[in-house]
């Protein structure tokens, strides 16, 4: 890397706080390059780690030859750690998509949460995520409609941050799209695509996406309530 990209990035650094209150310390990943052609993030992307002990998912978000990365990382106990500056494409999203986007790492920011995906989210971690995503909504300017899991982009491959992540939470803080009411008609698979969930042509996969995060309880066929629910994600939806 030349001394020109170190000195941009080291100053981009001071531009990407957190909320100036939480304890943040820098484990720089290697794993990310520019954003293509010249994209700027709108879209948030969560995680979990999905393995333990936390310091082995830092150790595999920061070594070369793992391929994968995150802008952000959240501790249990709430301390985060930068690892790619966030006008960077850090690799954390894959061949995901969202909506008509297609390259998810070039438009968003990825925050991976400390999570084995079976345990709850501890209190203080949640409370790092809020005030972080308030922050990095206010800095670009991002729709809370736009925070993501990574199942959501990537139906049938992906199930993070998982049926113990509280969605809801974020919602009543304004921060998540909350779970639409009601019930529609119609085909199912139009208005998963509708929702964003082009992430996959399995509309079945699709269909689990979006309970796995909006009605974990359900099973069976598709019914209304779900096409009620993908009609009015649709409605919020770019
Ligand atoms: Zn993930």
């Amino acid at each position: 890397m030349p001394a020109d990209g170190t000195r941009h990035r080291s100053a981009r650094r001071g531009a990407d706080r957190a909320d100036g209150a939480l304890p943040t310390r820098d484990i720089p990943s290697p794993n990310h390059g520019p954003r293509r052609n010249g994209a700027r993030p709108d879209i948030v992307v969560l995680h979990f780690t999905g393995m333990a002990p936390d310091a082995a998912a830092i150790a595999r978000l920061s070594a070369p030859e793992s391929g994968v990365s995150c802008h952000w990382l959240i501790e249990p106990g709430g301390a985060l750690v930068r690892m790619v500056d966030e006008d960077r494409r850090a690799w954390h999203a894959g061949a995901g998509a969202w909506g008509p986007v297609g390259d998810v790492n070039s438009r968003s920011i990825g925050i991976e949460i400390c999570n084995t995906g079976t345990r709850p989210f501890a209190a203080p971690q949640m409370d790092a995520l809020e005030s972080l995503l308030a922050a990095i909504l206010s800095r670009h300017a991002i729709s809370p409609a736009r925070v993501i899991g990574h199942s959501d982009c990537a139906p049938g491959r992906k199930a993070d941050p998982g049926p113990r992540f509280d969605w809801m939470r974020l919602a009543r803080r304004g921060l998540a799209a909350p779970t639409p009411p009601g019930c529609a008609g119609g085909e199912i698979a139009p208005l998963l695509r509708a929702a964003g969930y082009t992430g996959s042509d399995d509309a079945d996969a699709c269909l689990a996406a979006l309970r796995l995060r909006h009605r974990p309880r359900a099973r069976g066929p598709a019914d209304a309530r779900d096409r009620g629910i993908a009609a009015g994600l649709a409605g919020q939806a770019d």
